[in-house]
């Protein structure tokens, strides 16, 4: 699959967009349009624009635009709800290898066409890319928000190679589907307590990871949060 077919949803008006054709589908949207247009047209304030993507699995993406005047700790809080928090680990934000504070200002660092990487969990880590699309002008106040997320990619279970994969065994990585995990290994020798139902999250299946907390990530999306979540 290339990287431009990778779906997902519109948080607007939920419509199945791909990471290739989101920008024009926000540029045209009629859902966007309205709550945009209840926000005046001053666009006072300044905002990037932020490709959010799994290194190592592109088909996780997340499109947001966020305040010039956070700070990359306020986008470290925002990624932990949204794909990583399970027990508290370390993070921290490199350019080029090097690490940059927490407490900067976005505007401080930010500038279009920047890629910084960032590591949640110095053991188990899960690696994401932070592509910096764009500075934008917006009327719109709301500090974080979500424009556009994936969907779970779709992938076979590796032991049958027929369904679809539901579960992952977080002892070993397989992703398995609903029989499988009956005769899977770790599941006879251990019990069900490494498997784990698959979520939309790049760190689906590691450490103690088990989903976005609803109440919590209600706060970034502009409208409900979309149903592939
Ligand atoms: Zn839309
Ligand atoms: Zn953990
Ligand atoms: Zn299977
Ligand atoms: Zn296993």
């Amino acid at each position: 699959m290339s990287q431009e077919s990778y779906e997902g949803i519109c948080c607007y008006c939920n419509e199945v967009v791909t990471k290739r054709t989101v920008g024009k589908h926000l540029d045209k949207c009629k859902e966007k349009k309205a709550l945009d247009s209840q926000f005046g047209n001053e666009n006072n304030f300044k905002f990037f624009s932020l490709l959010v993507e799994a290194t190592y699995d592109k088909s996780f993406w997340i499109l947001i635009e966020v305040s010039s005047v956070l700070t990359l700790k306020n986008i470290d809080q925002f990624l932990r709800d949204i794909w990583l928090e399970c027990c508290g680990h370390l993070s921290a934000f490199y350019h080029s290898k090097t690490k940059i504070a927490m407490s900067r200002k976005l505007y401080d660092v930010f500038q279009k066409g920047l890629i910084l990487d960032y590591e949640y969990d110095f053991g188990s880590t899960t690696d994401l890319k932070i592509k910096i699309l764009s500075q934008i002008d917006s009327s719109d106040k709301k500090q974080i928000r979500v424009l556009a997320v994936n969907k779970k990619s779709e992938i076979l279970c590796s032991a049958c190679r027929e369904k679809q994969s539901i579960y992952d065994c977080t002892l070993c990585g397989e992703e398995l589907c609903e029989s499988c995990t009956k005769t899977h290994q770790c599941f006879i020798d251990e019990g069900e307590e490494y498997i784990a139902e698959k979520v939309n999250s790049p760190r689906s299946g590691v450490c103690g990871y088990d989903g976005q907390n609803k109440f919590i990530i209600k706060k970034y999306f502009p409208k409900d949060i979309p149903n592939v979540l």
